[in-house]
């Protein structure tokens, strides 16, 4: 056998591999991938039209929203006061993003009612010559909220038993509250939500109070950290609640679990590790970013997956076993606090910095628990779920946002950067990074731009070809040849030409290794610049050659 096909040779790795690793292959389901199949034309169209959006010169500081909320008669009454610094004094009009089909009760600016124009999905409030740079507007209105994009605003039921959840991610926080609905304005907030007695409401940050009056209860929630509009949530339902307490070095943290009854024993299950998963990830990034505030986990009625909502996680009721199968997405969705709730995208179009680093970070947590193996096995896990017929790029990928590639690209792309500049550097750039943008926002750029300088490498080509503007991934064509010069002189040629479509001409590091006829290894690590042939001048007859053995390389690679 002189020429081994790359798959074959990782299918092979793959049933050395323990049990455990089988386990994570095999019952990894697609999980957050799976939603992507079904993105409506609505939520294609916002996403698309948000794009092209100017930035409004506005800055908000805090939503202090309350709701009533009247589930069977699916019908919300809210005041919305949001504290928002004009960048633009002298402007006269304030514009927030609004779903215009809510009946409006008043509308006020520092307690001072004012005129607007609700329309368009949008709401402009004239400020009535107040000149003032920081203002309370004040929105009471009531209606049904659409549930738009992959459940907005859910009011759903189970067998009788009453449901409610949110899910904002992208742009439709704007389904159940002004605001001005982009990640780049994070603010702080307080949420008070009534609903009938025999339903327990989360949300965002600490629990401040509950209140009850007569068959109604009010749940006051708040967060000092800053939010984006997509991570504002709000989840009620007959919760049954069970939690654990998280230990980091000088503090504690409860970690509380909302689920339906009929899952509680199974979630117990399911859910014991997240201490364990805090832990590891903490040591990887830095401490778990929400300390003061909690972790959560709220089981709901979405059945596609699961969302990173700030300090309460929600995952579909389907994926509870009992028997521990999703666990990565429990890890994905925890490590989403670091990456894309602390450091949050400044743009849609940076999405990959979300989903590329959450679904990295269940890599680099099973290479951390179960060592090398585990990391070489999960990669190529997230290479088999990469959708071959993608040409668009990993920045600004168009209306697929939620793609495949988004997520398991993104993953490799991180990895990928790994090797360029080495496993030390990459973790100092991770480090250097997380420090600069934690509970701000950064982009593709600001992420490169650490790399650079703590590398001192230009990654110029590297951002160019896997991110900016080459779609797609490598597809190698290898041949190898020995020629016999004269007893312990042997030349190996080895030909690499790149073959793939959707970028012409990669950069890469690739690792080389030969197996000699005395069973005698050696390893290269040439760096390849264009279609070449390797000559090494070898002592004994060669056996076998392997391109990228540990998986580095996000590329199919084969023989003539
Ligand atoms: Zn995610």
């Amino acid at each position: 056998m002189n020429k081994i096909r790359k798959i074959i040779l990782i299918s092979t790795t793959l049933f050395l591999l323990s049990t455990i690793f089988l386990i994570i292959v095999f019952f990894t389901v697609d999980d957050y991938n799976l939603l992507i199949r079904n993105i409506s034309p609505i939520l294609k169209y916002s996403i698309a039209e948000s794009y092209d959006k100017p930035i409004r010169k506005i800055d908000v500081l805090e939503y202090d929203l309350t709701l009533d909320i009247f589930q069977k008669e699916k019908f919300i009454s809210e005041v919305a006061k949001i504290k928002i610094l004009s960048l633009d004094r002298t402007a006269g009009v304030i514009e927030l993003d609004f779903y215009d089909n809510f009946k409006i009760i008043s509308v006020k600016i520092n307690d001072e009612t004012v005129s607007y124009i609700y329309d368009n999905n949008k709401i402009e409030i004239f400020k009535n010559n107040i000149s003032i740079d920081t203002n309370i507007v004040e929105i009471a209105f009531e209606g049904t909220p659409q549930n738009l994009g992959l459940g907005s605003f859910s009011m759903d039921d189970k067998n009788g038993v009453q449901f409610l959840s949110t899910l904002n991610e992208p742009v439709f926080a704007s389904t159940w509250f002004p605001c001005n609905d982009s990640p780049h304005d994070k603010a702080k907030l307080k949420i008070s939500v009534t609903n009938d007695s025999s339903m327990v409401t989360i949300s965002n940050g600490k629990l401040q109070y509950i209140k009850s009056e007569k068959n109604r209860r009010t749940y006051m929630w708040a967060t000092d950290y800053p939010i984006a509009t997509y991570l504002i949530s709000i989840y009620s339902a007959p919760y049954k609640e069970f939690s654990q307490k998280y230990y980091s070095k000088n503090d504690s943290m409860n970690i509380n679990y909302y689920v339906m009854e009929e899952n509680l024993e199974n979630a117990k299950l399911d859910f014991s590790s997240h201490p364990k998963y805090l832990r590891v990830l903490t040591e990887l990034f830095g401490e778990y970013p929400f300390l003061d505030e909690k972790y959560g986990v709220a089981e709901i009625l979405w059945k596609q997956g699961a969302m990173e909502s700030q300090t309460i996680t929600s995952i579909g009721g389907n994926f509870i076993s009992g028997m521990k199968f999703n666990e990565s997405i429990l890890i994905h969705e925890l490590a989403h606090h670091w990456w894309g709730n602390s450091v949050t995208p400044k743009t849609w179009k940076d999405i990959w910095l979300n989903e590329g680093f959450a679904t990295y970070s269940e890599a680099l947590y099973f290479e951390a628990v179960n060592g090398k193996k585990a990391l070489i096995s999960t990669m190529y896990s997230f290479a088999r779920k990469l959708d071959h017929g993608n040409d668009e790029t990993l920045y600004n990928p168009g209306v697929d946002i939620f793609s495949s590639n988004v997520y398991n690209k993104g993953a490799w792309v991180l990895h990928m950067l790994r090797k360029e500049i080495g496993d030390s550097l990459f973790f100092v750039s991770i480090d250097t990074y997380y420090n600069m943008y934690q509970y701000g926002n950064a982009n593709s750029e600001d992420l490169k731009s650490v790399f650079e300088k703590v590398s001192d490498k230009n990654l110029d080509k590297f951002f160019e070809q896997w991110v900016y503007k080459g779609t797609g991934f490598l597809k190698l064509e290898i041949d190898w040849k020995e020629n016999i010069i004269s007893e312990n002189n042997v030349e190996l040629k080895i030909k690499i030409e790149q073959k793939q479509n959707g970028y012409e001409n990669y950069h890469f590091p690739v690792d080389i290794t030969i197996l000699d006829s005395l069973g005698m290894i050696s390893n290269y690590s040439p760096y390849i610049t264009s279609d070449t042939t390797l000559i090494f001048n070898l002592k004994n007859r060669v056996e076998d050659v392997t391109l990228d053995k540990d998986n580095w390389l996000l590329a199919i690679i084969g023989n003539y």
